[in-house]
């Protein structure tokens, strides 16, 4: 399986043991899901657009040092990258963000490199937060390079991870959200977020409603609660073995859709897919930051 991720890569500083000391990292949803199938063995190329400043070079660099493949990555002169920033206090990590001016925003300005990066894959892989980035007008062209691959036999796989702050509002973070959902082979939704902006009163309703939008199998997150999945003629659930000491829970979600991907890529059973994503995630959420480096696969 050759899979194409879609998305916003970030530099990041981190704080680091010297206080006042910052570390320089880079992370990014989707970013984070193909690092860890390039881990997991999984051929996986990333889909972004950098500037041509000394930042996107170690950016570039780094995702491929990673093993991510970096053919798609479009380099847009006078641009850069999009920043953020952690800060620790009491152990709660709060983020700020410099990212209004990221040439990601400008991933599917060219919908001919959308097709041609697109004809490769088999399996695409994207985000709410691939789609929350882009002005309309590139949404609309990124969905349609996405339903000419998809009549072209590609596989899509969606995470909506929820981000309210990158939309203008709640109403079309929802809207286009489920307008995806319409496109989706393999719907990825946490249950806490959809819960707080759909409404749905347990694992079950995210996933019919994926289901009745489209989407032909749906599997939901839940922390630390069994994940639910659903395909048109079965439905079950997947145990989560607790994790006692979580040190940090970033790429949770990240990491489990990566794990599950290549379980479905290496062929195995739709369960034992989903239990793959847990026990890769399981690992993400007992070391430091979005990239666990130390997780054995
Ligand atoms: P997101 O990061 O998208 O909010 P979740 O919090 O639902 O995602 O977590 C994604 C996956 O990470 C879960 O399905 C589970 O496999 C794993 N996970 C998260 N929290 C825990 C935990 N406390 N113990 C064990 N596994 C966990």
């Amino acid at each position: 399986m050759r899979v194409l991720s879609i998305g916003e890569c970030m530099a990041e500083l981190a704080p680091a043991p010297n206080p006042g000391d910052y570390r320089l990292g880079f992370a990014g949803d989707t970013f984070n899901t193909a690092w860890y199938l390039a881990r997991l063995g999984v051929a996986v190329e990333y889909l972004t657009a950098v500037g041509d400043d000394a930042i996107s070079d170690r950016m570039l660099a780094a995702m491929q040092a990673g093993g991510v493949g970096t053919a798609h990555v479009a380099r847009l002169p006078g641009s850069t990258v999009g920043l953020y920033l952690i800060t620790l206090a009491d152990g709660e990590r709060s983020f700020s963000y410099w990212r209004g001016q990221s040439a990601a925003r400008r991933l599917a300005d060219d919908p001919a490199r959308l097709t041609a990066a697109m004809a490769e894959a088999d399996t695409i892989y994207l985000s709410g937060i691939t789609l929350a980035i882009l002005a309309p007008d590139a949404r609309a062209t990124l969905i349609a390079a996405l339903d000419a691959a998809r009549r072209h036999g590609a596989t899509i796989a969606f995470d909506p991870n929820l981000r309210p702050r990158l939309w203008p509002d709640a109403a079309s973070m929802t809207q286009a959200i489920m307008e995806m959902a319409a496109r989706t082979d393999i719907a990825l939704p946490s249950h806490e977020d959809e819960a707080t902006w759909f409404g749905d009163a347990d694992p079950a309703a995210t996933a019919a409603r994926y289901a009745e939008a489209g989407a032909r199998l749906v599997v939901v997150k839940d922390g630390a609660n069994p994940v639910l999945w659903r395909s048109p003629d079965a439905d079950g659930t997947v145990p989560v073995a607790p994790v006692q000491d979580v040190v940090d829970t970033t790429a949770a979600g990240d990491s489990f859709n990566a794990g599950f991907l290549a379980g479905l890529a290496q062929g195995a059973p739709l369960p034992d897919a989903i239990a793959r994503g847990c026990h890769l995630s399981a690992q993400v959420v007992q070391g430091r930051g979005a990239l666990v480096e130390t997780v054995p696969v």
